[in-house]
């Protein structure tokens, strides 16, 4: 840890952690590959507990473990580490539903994690602006809930070794922001675009803070997008506006973000991370959290 070192907050980074797994598995649990869609859809609006005896986490909070274990052994994001971890993460398990371009990178990194530097610029030709460094980062927000812009800061740095589109790493941002504000009981929307660099994610951020809180997540899933893109733009501003609908209830802030469908594990991920950072897990049903795969 060096001199300029913000000192984190373990506590409100582990609730963080753990209400994102929590969403990240019951999120999941909405997939078609899980239920039928219409049958998803009636379960969800009928508040009906998914009856599978486990619920599984998926790559949302294996990155995310990644990135806790890097903050907790050198105080802050240290890149080449990360990237490292990162793909120990993939290659301890690829069958967590990582994206296209992970399953490109990250085997690359498992033997010359250094060489982020160079690979993830050229994902998709200009580097990913998918919502994987937002979908992890929430409890690093937490973490630095004293300093936002250092949240912020490190937030970037966390994105950039896999996501280098200024969009993903905007997606990062917000969503630090969001998990920092929320411990400092301050989150708003316009508070989260106040610290988000320009452009879409931003714009999508001040969007949602427009949309009443009295919409239906369906609806403004519709206005805002469910992260069936899987573009951080398409994912963030509907994620945090549940979040900021819900702020003090985890257990109603993931059902109302399961109503949005799409990249259900992800946007239920986020939400988590950014509400549970406050909350912890206390107010969910004590079968929800046996049900959740265990982090450890
Ligand atoms: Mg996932």
């Amino acid at each position: 840890m060096n001199s300029t070192t913000v000192p984190g907050d373990r506590a409100a980074a582990r609730r963080s952690l753990e209400a994102l797994a929590l969403g990240d598995a019951f999120g999941e649990r909405w997939f078609p590959l899980f239920r039928p869609p219409r049958q998803a859809y009636a379960e969800v609006r009928a508040r009906r507990t998914p009856h599978e005896p486990v619920w599984h986490w998926t790559d949302d909070t294996a990155l995310a473990l990644a990135l806790q274990r890097v903050l907790d052994e050198y105080g802050e994001v240290e890149q080449d580490r990360l990237a490292l971890y990162y793909a120990l993460a993939f290659d301890a398990d690829q069958a967590r539903g990582y994206g296209h371009g992970m399953h490109m990178l990250l085997p690359l990194l498992l033997s010359a994690p250094a060489d982020w530097r160079t690979l993830a610029p050229t994902l998709f030709e200009g580097g990913s602006l998918g919502n994987g460094a937002a979908m992890r980062v929430a409890p690093l927000g937490a973490r630095f809930h004293a300093d936002l812009g250092h949240a912020a800061e490190q937030a970037e740095l966390s994105a950039v070794v896999t996501h280098s589109h200024p969009e993903g790493v905007a997606g990062a941002v917000a969503v630090a922001v969001a998990a920092a504000l929320s411990v400092r009981g301050e989150f708003t929307l316009d508070a989260v675009a106040e610290r988000t660099p320009a452009g879409l994610v931003r714009d999508g951020v001040l969007r949602a803070a427009e949309v009443p809180f009295a919409t239906e997540p369906w609806q403004a899933a519709d206005l805002l997008g469910n992260g069936h893109r899987i573009r951080a733009d398409d994912t963030v501003p509907f994620a945090l506006w549940t979040a900021a609908r819900h702020q003090g209830d985890l257990e109603a802030a993931l059902w109302a973000t399961a109503e949005g469908f799409g990249d259900v594990d992800t946007t239920c991920a986020i939400t988590g991370g950014v509400v549970g950072a406050a909350t912890g897990m206390d107010g969910v049903p004590a079968e929800w959290r046996l049900r959740r795969e265990p982090l450890d």
